[in-house]
């Protein structure tokens, strides 16, 4: 360790800071988020900082005097000129000195910081790369929930209850357990009731979390490329101990699982074995009244053409806690993979989302006469194999035959595909490209504006040469 870490108490202590511009000011938003009153001591104070700290700070038009610094207390000199001689000043009065982008001159450096109330996350590279330490920071910040405070607090409110029921050697085990196990995962979904209940409940019953009831999240896992997870739903996955997914979840969007995770897949091909919705709702239900977090992976968002809110009932039903963390719908991803808008000013006011499925082998039982009416945009889900019934149905309620579609397939996955045509053309587009879906089929007059996708483009270019 280079240096000694350490968290300082300041709130309600003045803090000399020896300067009056805008390094000044950094400086002083710091030690103001620590509660402490910055006093900004320098012939020439900048216009900006005397009206942006008027009445936060105090203000010393002249240099620093030996009285001004607080032995023991930390001081910043953010002058232009004669740092080191403040510095010396400064020590001489006993103060902690920090000379800002002089490493070398600096009693105590700051860190990136995480500020989360009472969680705080300090890194430092002790001046060697002070972007490479913003850098670890932001990703340190990418991975914590957003309410940990809350967590924090929770957990200080329950410290004498745990004291007087927990022996001394089981603390810290039964700690880990609240804070990755389900009171824990109602914490950070903003539920304080359920997690106070289920807190409670825990502690009453201290020998054994046998009875321990787990929580299921639904979780929208977006149409492929995980980049385009939530926040939330990235640290859901990290945390979950049973993953239950679907055929359309990514590869890559489940590695960021835990290694030890258990993975449930409950995928429905079409034509596959597939398990039954009332199976699917049960493994929720099972693996949660195991005291296990359950985090439900659907492909897109749950509540698009997901089933998710028969899940959401049934676990409910059950009396288990549940929540839901949106995702992505594939008509989203693979519009701004297409680089398309739904919407457009001046040809589409309105977005419709169908499915292009029906149950059996039979044709979609859509409102045609309505949706040719329309005249906006179109998006059809689970439409490739009713592909030519879907355009000579649009047309012959009055949909132009010439209308622009394009097919997006495997949106935002390294092997998308993306091809053009007209609506009568639909059918031959799907069978010409091989269409097998996933795939959205989009119809409306912004499909012409659909940048067609390069991945095919280059292996037919490929192929072509090849052959
Ligand atoms: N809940 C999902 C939809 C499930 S229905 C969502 O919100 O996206 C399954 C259909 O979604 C597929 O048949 C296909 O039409 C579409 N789909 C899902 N992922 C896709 C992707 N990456 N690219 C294109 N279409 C996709």
């Amino acid at each position: 360790m280079k240096r000694f870490p350490a968290y300082i108490q300041l709130s309600d202590r003045a803090v000399p800071i020896i300067g009056g511009g805008d390094e000044a000011a950094a400086k002083a938003r710091l030690v103001a988020a620590a509660g402490a009153r910055p006093i900004f001591i320098w012939p020439v104070l900048s216009a900006d900082l005397r009206r942006d700290w008027a009445g936060q700070a105090d203000f010393c038009h002249r240099y620093p005097e030996i009285g001004d610094f607080f032995a023991g207390l930390p001081t910043f000199i953010a002058c232009e000129a004669d740092g080191s001689r403040w510095a010396r000043m400064a020590r001489i009065a006993g103060a902690l000195v920090n000379v800002v982008d002089q490493p070398g001159e600096c009693d105590f450096t700051t860190p990136s910081i995480i500020d989360r109330g009472h969680v705080g996350v300090a890194v430092t590279t002790n001046g060697a790369a002070p972007v490479l330490g913003q850098q670890i920071r932001e990703q340190v910040e990418s991975l914590l929930p957003e309410r940990i405070d809350e967590l924090a607090l929770f957990a200080q409110q329950y410290r004498p209850a745990v004291a007087a029921n927990i022996a001394k050697e089981d603390r810290r085990s039964f700690w880990r357990e609240i804070f990755n196990g389900p009171v824990g995962a109602q914490v950070l979904a903003g539920d304080a009731a359920g997690a106070h209940e289920a807190m409670l409940a825990r502690l009453n019953c201290p020998s054994s979390n046998d009875n321990e009831t787990g929580v299921v999240h639904i979780v929208g896992a977006g149409p492929g490329d995980p980049e385009l997870l939530t926040m939330k739903a990235f640290r859901l996955i990290q945390n979950a101990d049973v993953l239950v997914y679907d055929r359309l979840v990514s590869d890559d969007v489940l590695s960021l699982a835990r290694r030890d995770a258990e993975r449930v897949y409950v995928g429905k091909a079409k034509a596959n074995h597939s398990r039954s919705q009332t199976e699917i709702e049960q493994i929720l239900v099972d693996h949660a009244r195991d005291g296990k977090i359950v985090v439900r992976l659907k492909g897109g968002d749950p509540f698009i053409f997901g089933r998710g809110g028969e899940e959401l009932q049934t676990v409910r039903d059950a009396g288990i806690p549940v929540y839901v963390t949106p995702g992505v719908t594939a008509a989203l991803g693979c519009a701004a993979s297409a680089g398309m808008a739904l919407t457009h000013r001046d040809c589409a006011q309105a977005v419709t989302f169908v499915t292009g499925h029906a149950s059996g082998d039979q044709d979609p039982d859509l409102d045609w006469a309505s949706l040719a009416a329309l005249g906006n945009t179109l998006v059809i889900y689970m439409g490739v194999t009713k592909a030519e019934i879907i355009a000579e149905r649009l047309i012959s309620h009055g949909r132009d035959h010439t209308t622009p579609v394009a097919i997006i397939e495997n949106g935002s996955c390294a092997n998308q595909i993306i091809v053009k045509g007209t609506l009568n053309g639909l059918a031959a587009l799907v069978d010409n490209n091989k269409i097998i879906g996933p795939a959205i089929l989009v119809v409306g007059e912004v499909a012409a504006l659909a940048s067609e996708s390069a991945l095919r483009n280059i292996t037919d270019a490929h192929n072509r040469s090849a052959a």
